[in-house]
């Protein structure tokens, strides 16, 4: 075999979680790795949660969704039917596959030792790439039940990886047993060295059902990270060519909460791609990626801030007397003669000081003593004021902003309406490093959907494409380029190419429709079986919006580069999808182009009148205003059946109402996701 194989163990244990030192078990599965696991394995990593199903999913999550997942994911405790275990209700609704012969393995053996073994409940079973096995809490259980399993684990961990299977096969069981040391017959290819009993080895093929005839059948095992999984092995998704007798009759992904949706969203969006851009319109809402410094000093030249007379002030600082105007400095740039003491010099506002002048004496100070023979210029003027101090009514050069000084920070945005463009334009800045904003292609599938604008009547259960439009222009409303792709017939052939399409113009895609549980609703097989994409999410535990399924899809890009592509499969209903564009969308967009805190600002409000209450949290459309006392007031927008279009007029905001019964009363406090601005009084 190549490489290792990697490891992780998760201690489950609220004592463990509080004061790590009380664990004993990490330490004895370690020594059982690494006494009996024949030199194949190498411990990734470890941790501790507590008793507690979410940190539990969260953590194993957080491994098996890895790209670089380790092969086998142990965990230890919470196995027994004390109040508090619940590791393998945790663990078995994350599972891909079930693996109840690892179960039943560690279960015989543990009876065999005691019949308490009764009482423990172990479970088995791959998510993506990752075996995952729950082991008791105590050391010595935690010890029979790895031991019972260790041998044939290296084989399950390299099928579930993705290894090719026939070759893995080539060779028979007996060669499987020997390789693993659970047989007496020679090990062939690679001695292991737990085999010491072996005797001579008889190749026995013969009740083996897989051909050997592949040429590579040595190289079995070998493990190829980083690579897309067969799509064969994991897919959860129906196979479409089966038709609609074969089809699931309950979703087979799991029901995350939002919380943990958002946590995959944001683990397997990619981060942005940073670019030189120029510094002109197309800059607006991108955020930067660097520190920027101010490329000159503003002002750039000692400028004078009033109306009035330039001058060269005595040591005495008085200034009365009668001068006369040798100079005029308009803001226009050019050379302008040096200035004398004595001499004065008109200026208006924002021109540069004459060389020599060390104030202004603002025109209001002044009198006009005479003029030129055609009476158009001031030839003499009497300024009228003592102590005056050198440098008054002068804008120092830099005094504004100094050349080198940083103006605008790693991470800040750039705004529309906040000036940063214009501070950019003041210091001479002509390019800055931003961060690349995502293109976005928005497809809509659905043989029942035609174009919004089709003229002529329709036909029955034709349905105009409310969606497309929507979102592209909640899309472009954020300030992101959208691609239209147009609409995906409920076939194969049209959605992949509409995909494939899309994946070349576009770094994410939305599409909607198709994600229900009909024969029809291709999104999630097409994404698993045609693109070789791994959805992350096919259901979620909220109102609306539960199918809407989160994925990654391996592109190769035009300039070769292999890069992960993600996208979002919203529900068909209009009021879903833009519930859940602006819930699970806007936060991978906003963390693709450098944003931070991603999606919609969250904020307390009251509630203007009584709200229902649903067994799922409900985001609940509204429009949320602000009273005279400042506080801010939600009032529902009606019906919220998910496919009511009219719920969505007026909408600035989504009111996050917690799961429940009853309905909560006028005036409770809940959170509220801000859409666009709040209405005033
Ligand atoms: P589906 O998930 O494809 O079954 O769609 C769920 C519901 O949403 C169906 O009633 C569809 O007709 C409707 N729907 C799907 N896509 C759109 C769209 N682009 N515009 C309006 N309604 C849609
Ligand atoms: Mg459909």
């Amino acid at each position: 075999m190549d490489g290792p194989l990697t490891a992780a163990i998760l201690i489950v244990s609220t004592t463990a979680a509080e004061d790590p030192s009380t664990d004993a078990s990490a330490s004895v599965l370690r020594d059982v790795f690494a006494q009996e696991g024949g030199d194949r394995w190498k411990i990734w990593g470890d941790n501790i949660v507590s008793d507690d199903v979410l940190a539990i999913q969260r953590q194993l999550m957080h491994w098996a969704d890895s790209l670089d997942a380790p092969n086998l994911i142990i965990t230890t405790g919470g196995t027994g039917f004390a109040v508090a275990d619940h590791t393998p209700e945790a663990v078995s609704s994350l599972f891909h596959k079930q693996a109840p012969g690892l179960v039943h393995a560690m279960l015989s053996t543990s009876l065999a030792v005691t019949p308490f073994a009764m009482m423990s409940r172990p479970v088995a079973g791959v998510r993506n790439k990752s075996v995952i096995v729950t082991l008791p809490g105590s050391p010595k259980g935690a010890r029979e039940n790895l031991q019972a399993i260790i041998k044939t684990l290296p084989h399950a961990c390299l099928q579930a990886s993705g290894a090719n299977s026939r070759s893995l096969h080539a060779g028979g069981i007996k060669k499987l047993e020997s390789e693993a040391g659970i047989s007496d017959s020679k090990p062939q290819p690679q001695p292991q060295p737990q085999s010491p009993q072996s005797h001579s080895h008889s190749h026995n093929h013969h009740h083996h059902h897989h051909d050997h005839g592949q040429a590579h059948s040595h190289s079995h095992g070998k493990l190829v990270r980083h690579t897309k999984p067969n799509p064969d092995i994991k897919a959860l998704s129906n196979d479409p060519t089966l038709g609609a007798t074969r089809r699931h009759r309950e979703s087979p992904y799991p029901m995350l909460s939002v919380e943990d949706a958002l946590y995959l969203i944001s683990e397997h969006t990619p981060s942005p791609d940073i670019f030189t851009c120029l510094v002109n319109d197309q800059i607006i809402n991108s955020v930067l990626a660097e520190d920027v410094a101010a490329q000159e000093s503003v002002p750039a030249f000692r400028a004078s801030i009033v109306d009035g007379y330039a001058v060269v002030v005595p040591k005495n600082g008085n200034m009365k007397g009668v001068f006369p105007m040798t100079a005029v400095s308009h803001a226009t740039p050019g050379e302008i003669r040096s200035l004398k003491e004595g001499e004065i010099a008109r200026i208006t506002t924002g021109a540069p000081l004459p060389p020599g002048a060390t104030s202004v004496i603002m025109v209001e100070d002044t009198v006009l003593k005479t003029m030129t023979e055609d009476g158009r210029e001031e030839k003499e003027v009497e300024i009228q004021v003592e102590g005056v101090n050198e440098g008054e009514n002068i804008r120092e050069i830099g005094s504004d902003v100094t050349k080198g000084t940083v103006i605008l920070k790693k991470g800040e945005q750039i705004s529309g309406v906040g000036g940063e463009i214009g501070l950019l334009a003041a210091v001479g800045v002509s390019e800055v490093k931003v961060y690349r904003r995502p293109v976005i292609g928005v497809l809509s599938t659905g043989d029942e959907i035609i174009e919004y604008n089709r003229p002529g009547p329709m036909r029955l259960g034709e349905v105009r494409d409310t969606n497309r439009i929507t979102l592209i222009s909640a899309a472009r409303e954020w300030g992101f380029e959208v691609v239209d792709l147009g609409i995906a017939k409920d076939k194969s052939g049209s959605l992949e190419e509409t995909l494939r399409n899309g994946l070349r113009q576009a770094d994410v895609l939305i599409t909607t429709g198709g994600v229900s549980m009909g024969e029809l609703d291709l999104l999630k097989p097409t994404i698993e079986r045609s693109l070789g994409g791994t959805i992350h999410f096919g259901r979620v535990a909220m109102k609306p919006g539960k199918p809407t399924t989160f994925a990654t899809v391996p592109v190769k890009e035009n300039d070769g580069r292999r890069v992960s592509k993600v996208i979002f499969s919203l529900p068909g209903n209009p009021a879903s999808a833009l519930v859940t564009f602006h819930l699970f969308v806007l936060p991978s967009l906003h963390k693709q182009s450098g944003v931070s805190p991603v999606g919609l600002p969250k904020m307390p409000v009251a509630l203007g009148h009584e709200f229902p209450m649903d067994p799922r949290p409900e985001y609940h459309r509204a429009v949320v205003t602000v009273g005279k006392d400042g506080v801010l007031t939600a009032n529902s927008t009606g019906g919220q059946r998910s496919s009511k279009v009219g719920s969505l007029r007026s909408a600035n905001a989504l009111v996050c109402m917690p799961a429940g019964k009853g309905k909560l009363d006028k005036g409770s406090m809940v959170d509220a996701l801000l859409m666009s601005a709040v209405r005033g009084f």
